[in-house]
């Protein structure tokens, strides 16, 4: 009996989303290519904060998905040794309010953080510490080095092949996709196309006359605190009063198992 031959599978894009689908496709069978224009996890996808909640999408549109991604984060974890790989673990999360009085009183207080539900390492005017996330619904990983093992893993166990071009256009026939056409005229021929383009998706006029995308801009920086091992895993969303503003500003920190630490702001 003749056998199909696998389907030929171009994921375009290869960021978190890019990496996953090219993954599992070829889990399954797929004959996988991924294009990426730049390199794996360049993008926010390499910048994150890698946090992950269980039922913080609880009673929306996203429930499932996030309930489902959370497990899967677990699952994956265990096969893709992920503590030590790129640092999946629980942690509990914080939410918690930080008035400023002036730069000056700001500079030197430590006065209300001696709250026993907040980490020791946590100084300065913070109060009011609630948990919204336990070791059992909250977690993280480091997102870049997420995406690089999986795409690693891709690769070594199922064949997925990476090409660094720029997806420019698809060739379409009968309501069905071709072939991919790449900056520099290099032409892939396909079964499917997974497009994965983040915020970019809408400079392809196939998907942003279907679809309104748009980016979020958001800053990121890494901390390096004098004692990596006096930072616990315990994930911060605060409510920041800032003396010279009206509205709060809610920047969020996130602990990595390397004692770094990354807020956003
Ligand atoms: C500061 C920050 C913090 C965040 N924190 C969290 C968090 O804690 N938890 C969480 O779940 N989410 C978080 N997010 C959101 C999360 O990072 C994104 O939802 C996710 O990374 C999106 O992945 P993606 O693969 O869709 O897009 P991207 O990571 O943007 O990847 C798109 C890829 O497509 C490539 N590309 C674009 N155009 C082309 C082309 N024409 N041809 C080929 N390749 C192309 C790009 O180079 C890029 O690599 C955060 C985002 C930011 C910015």
């Amino acid at each position: 009996m003749a056998v199909d031959p696998p389907k030929k599978v171009v994921v375009c894009g290869g960021g978190v989303i890019g990496v996953c689908t090219a993954y599992f496709l070829a889990k399954k069978g797929a004959s996988v290519t991924l294009i990426e224009k730049s390199n794996i996890a360049c993008a926010a996808s390499g910048k994150a904060g890698g946090f992950l909640a269980l039922d913080w999408c609880d009673g929306g549109p996203m429930e499932h998905l996030a309930r489902t991604s959370f497990n899967l984060h677990r699952t994956l974890s265990e096969e893709l040794n992920g503590p030590q790989s790129y640092g999946y673990r629980s942690l509990a999360a914080l939410s918690l309010t930080v008035t400023e009085e002036s730069k000056r009183s700001t500079s030197t207080s430590t006065s209300s953080s001696s709250s026993s539900a907040l980490p020791s390492w946590v100084d300065g005017p913070a109060h009011g510490p609630k948990t919204i996330g336990t070791h059992e619904t909250t977690a993280q990983v480091h997102p870049q080095l997420f995406t690089r093992t999986l795409i690693e893993n891709a690769v070594e166990k199922y064949g997925v092949k990476i090409v660094i071009g720029k997806l420019e256009r698809l060739e379409v026939e009968g309501g069905r996709v071709e072939s991919v056409v790449l900056e520099g005229g290099n032409v892939v021929d396909v079964d499917a196309v997974v497009l994965a383009l983040g915020p970019w998706s809408s400079k392809l006029e196939l998907l942003s006359s279907r679809f309104r995308v748009s980016g979020l801009k958001a800053h990121s920086i890494v901390l390096e605190p004098k004692e990596p091992n006096a930072i616990t895993p315990h994930a911060l969303f605060l409510s920041y009063n800032a003396f010279d503003r009206r509205v709060p500003l809610d920047p969020e920190v996130y602990p990595r198992p390397t004692g770094k630490s990354k807020p956003l702001l």
